[in-house]
């Protein structure tokens, strides 16, 4: 009898490994992949967005013919219920069993982090491809009466890089919309200091995300929580307030309703606790990878943050998962280990003409190695990047880096 692996999520951690087990198994394996989206999504690019440099139709492609042409059957149908005794789960579109399955259903955004977070107010996030559209048609409001501008990353959220990349990327734009001098722009962050990034900081990191600001002529807050936001006005926790005619603001991620509501599979955020296997602590034969799988945050700060789970270490888990799983199929011992924390920290900072390389042996210290390297190089690469990224999910080269 073949085995059947299902995944829910086609993204980063789903595409990568429902395609890592169908090949580690020379396609002698039923794998489905069941997502809510039908297309893949390049969430790097969200960034650009709001600024009219990308559209839906340049970062996102269709995922039925990706995962046709590798022998996979794809559904597209939200996952309902997970039952882990029947090893079953439900969708709209029918039921469907497994014998192994593979939670890669990312995240959704805790907007309720902050009370006002809402384009109503002038609060934008760009966390979604909607939510990106949407900055956008703030964006082009604040161009046509400018105002001071806020960017910020609430207490919670690990995806500060998302925050600076935005935050550098409209500094650039306002430069070449000649307001720089007109829009005063502030950063507020929920990091103890900047440059932390959740992920502890890097040698010289600080030094050099105040040298950026500073020439930016960009205002720091640090270390503040936010408590509320109006139109016009954001409240922060220590009594503060800064004025705004656009701001946005990148809130915490929470795991999928459909795995929060699964008896015993997730913690209070929704994540699932996850061996250095990517298997379920509650349930062997379920594994979870990507913003899915949850991460113990290895410090404590003053205000609370998470760490951030970014496109590489998604892939790594999931090629780990897939490892693992082909390994059972064949009766073999899983071969795989890869802790979150082991794993290395690869990511570009986008700064709109310029920006910075991170690499770092781990994601969490110690490390023997970390540096980040400013240029325009790092603009350069974030952009060819992207083009060989969605060039290499859209073809299914997984194994590639
Ligand atoms: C604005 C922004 C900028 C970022 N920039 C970077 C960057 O520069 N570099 C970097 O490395 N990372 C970046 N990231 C992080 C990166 O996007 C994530 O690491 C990556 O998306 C994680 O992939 P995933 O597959 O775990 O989850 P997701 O990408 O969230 O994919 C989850 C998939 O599951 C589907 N799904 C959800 N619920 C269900 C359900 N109930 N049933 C079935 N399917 C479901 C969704 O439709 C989606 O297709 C950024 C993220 C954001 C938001």
């Amino acid at each position: 009898m073949r085995k059947k692996v299902l995944v829910l999520g086609g993204n980063f951690g789903g595409l990568t490994a429902a395609l890592s087990v169908k090949h580690a198994l020379d396609g002698d394996v039923d794998v489905t992949v069941i997502s809510a989206s039908d297309r893949f999504l390049f969430n790097p690019s969200l960034i650009w967005v709001p600024f009219g440099k990308r559209a839906e139709t340049d970062i996102t492609f269709p995922l039925a013919p990706t995962f046709e042409a590798h022998g996979v059957e794809f559904v597209h149908a939200e996952a309902q219920a997970i039952t882990p005794l029947a090893k079953r789960v439900s969708t709209a579109a029918g039921t469907y069993g497994y014998d192994y399955l593979i939670v890669a259903t990312g995240y959704r955004t805790d907007m309720t982090v902050l009370p006002g977070l809402e384009p109503a107010n002038g609060v934008h996030t760009i966390t979604t491809l909607p939510d990106a559209v949407e900055a956008g048609q703030g964006w082009r409001r604040l161009l046509d009466d400018p105002g001071p501008v806020v960017i910020g990353a609430t207490q919670g959220t690990g995806c500060f890089g998302a925050a600076y990349e935005f935050l550098f990327n409209t500094a650039y734009q306002l430069k070449k919309a000649g307001l720089k001098k007109r829009v005063p722009l502030t950063y507020v962050t929920a990091e103890p200091f900047l440059g932390h990034f959740g992920i502890g900081g890097l040698p010289g990191g600080e030094r050099l995300l105040k040298l950026f600001c500073k020439k930016e002529g960009i205002q720091t807050v640090t270390g503040t929580a936010m408590a509320e936001a109006s139109p016009g006005k954001l409240l922060l926790d220590d009594g503060g307030a800064l004025g705004f005619s656009y701001a946005m603001i990148i809130p915490p991620f929470l795991g999928q309703q459909v795995v929060a509501a699964t008896p015993g599979l997730a913690d209070g955020k929704g994540f699932v606790p996850v061996h250095d296997t990517y298997q379920s602590v509650a349930h062997p034969d379920i594994y979870a990878v990507g913003i899915a799988a949850a991460v113990a945050v290895p410090w404590t700060t003053a205000v609370p943050i998470g760490v951030p789970k970014t496109g590489f270490p998604t892939e790594v888990q999931a090629r780990v998962a897939a490892a693992n799983i082909a390994a059972r199929i064949r009766g073999e011992e899983q071969p795989r280990r890869k802790a979150f924390g082991d794993i290395p920290a690869v990511c570009v900072m986008d700064a709109g003409n310029n920006g910075v390389m991170i690499i770092a042996d781990r994601m969490f210290p110690p490390r023997k190695a970390g540096v980040l390297l400013p240029g325009p190089q790092a603009h350069a690469a974030k952009l060819a990047f992207e083009k060989y990224f969605l060039w290499k999910a859209r073809k299914g080269h997984v194994r590639l880096p």
